[in-house]
């Protein structure tokens, strides 16, 4: 038998979430963000739920290669457009739309040799001071753009710092607003957070969440990803592979960092920081067991963590427990933004950081 930690990806899940997305910039396009994998979950196994979005947006031009292998014959736009000016042949052949932030990407477009004119986003810094023309050389880049027989449709983009936070988009929406009045082209602006919390204004033509879609809160303890009707897409699952009886003092894990204070049974589970479980979390940081809430005590290790069976007495070898996501055995919920705060980061990262060698069941609906 292999080690029993297992990932889940819930095709349903993806699919309600792209929706609730969609329901909050009504008439505007959705490009289903899939950077990064999916966000850890894997592009093959999140396409089914989110083929219902208008197109698919990445950085990795080998993701790009997947999504057509998919047979995914709609959009699919690079959003940090081309690294190399190899890769416009590329975007040629899979007919790849992509971001042009900088002169040097304008460069290379007006070399390239092409039969087909590209479909390009051209991007902004509006104040995220990333990518992106300045607003002042803006409509210069456009006027260089629009020029090139190598270029078809210009459409304009930017993104905002500030979206899920008090800061809010207001500064930058002004900025892009001002310096695009002249020019023609779709919009596309809004990432999860600015779909969510500051439409319509932020709809444009083109939204592009990314986070929502797994199920995460872009914002993050202020509201929660039930606040906005969000369900996870993937799970984090193990089994208990030992109980053990402590009384008062005994003490757990390296550094000896939790001592009990009375009689306690703790579970030792098999998942630790080489399987993409943070060495962060620490004592109090949520666990399910058999569906029931429960924290874990001491250190995370490489390949086990310890987890207080006391809300769970009769847990024994063998007991489900749920890192985060949903408790196959009573459907209960373990928010991934709960354990990345107890871990001092966002789910964005735990979800791309669960390691390659967690194997991933089948996904399921
Ligand atoms: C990653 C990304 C998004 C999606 O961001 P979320 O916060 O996950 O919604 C949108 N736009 C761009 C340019 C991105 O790089």
């Amino acid at each position: 038998m292999p080690r029993p930690i297992l990932a889940t990806v819930h095709t349903a899940a993806l699919r309600h979430n792209l929706d609730r997305a969609r329901r909050s910039a009504v008439d505007a396009r959705v490009w289903a963000v899939v950077k990064a994998n999916a966000y850890g979950h894997g592009i093959e196994r999140v396409f089914e739920g989110l083929r219902g979005a208008d197109g698919f947006a990445l950085l990795d031009l080998a993701e790009a290669e997947r999504v057509r292998a998919l047979g995914w014959r709609g959009p699919v736009l690079l959003l940090e457009g081309v690294f190399d000016a190899r890769d416009l042949e590329l975007c040629s052949r899979l007919d790849l739309w992509h971001s042009v932030h900088c002169d040097e990407q304008i460069d290379m477009l007006a070399a390239h040799k092409t039969l087909k004119p590209q479909r390009v986003f051209l991007k902004m810094n509006s104040g995220m001071n990333r990518l992106g023309f300045s607003p002042e050389r803006f409509g210069s880049a456009w006027t260089r753009l629009n020029a090139l027989p190598q270029v078809d449709e210009i459409s304009l983009m930017t993104h905002f710092s500030d979206a899920d936070g008090p800061r809010g988009i207001e500064h930058q929406l002004e900025v892009f607003e001002r310096a695009t009045r002249d020019l023609p082209g779709e919009r596309s602006i809004a990432n999860s957070a600015a779909t969510l919390r500051h439409a319509p204004r932020t709809r444009g033509d083109w939204v592009r969440p990314g986070i929502v879609l797994y199920g995460s809160a872009p914002d993050f303890p202020e509201h929660d990803a039930a606040h906005w009707q969000l369900q996870p897409t993937m799970s984090l699952s193990t089994r208990l592979i030992s109980v053990q009886t402590l009384k008062a003092g005994d003490t757990i894990g390296y550094g000896s960092r939790f001592a009990a204070d009375g009689p306690l049974t703790i579970g030792i589970a098999a998942v630790g920081y080489a399987d993409g479980y943070p060495r962060h979390c620490d004592t109090g940081t949520p666990v399910l067991v058999n569906g029931v809430r429960t924290r874990m005590v001491g250190r995370v290790s490489m390949d086990m963590i310890t987890v207080d069976l006391t809300p769970v007495p009769d847990a024994a070898f063998g007991a489900e427990v749920t890192l985060w996501g949903r408790s196959a055995l009573t459907g209960a919920v373990l928010p991934i933004d709960e354990v990345a705060q107890a871990a001092g980061t966002v789910g964005y990262e735990l979800m791309c950081a669960v390691a390659p060698r967690v194997p991933f069941a089948p996904a399921d609906e």
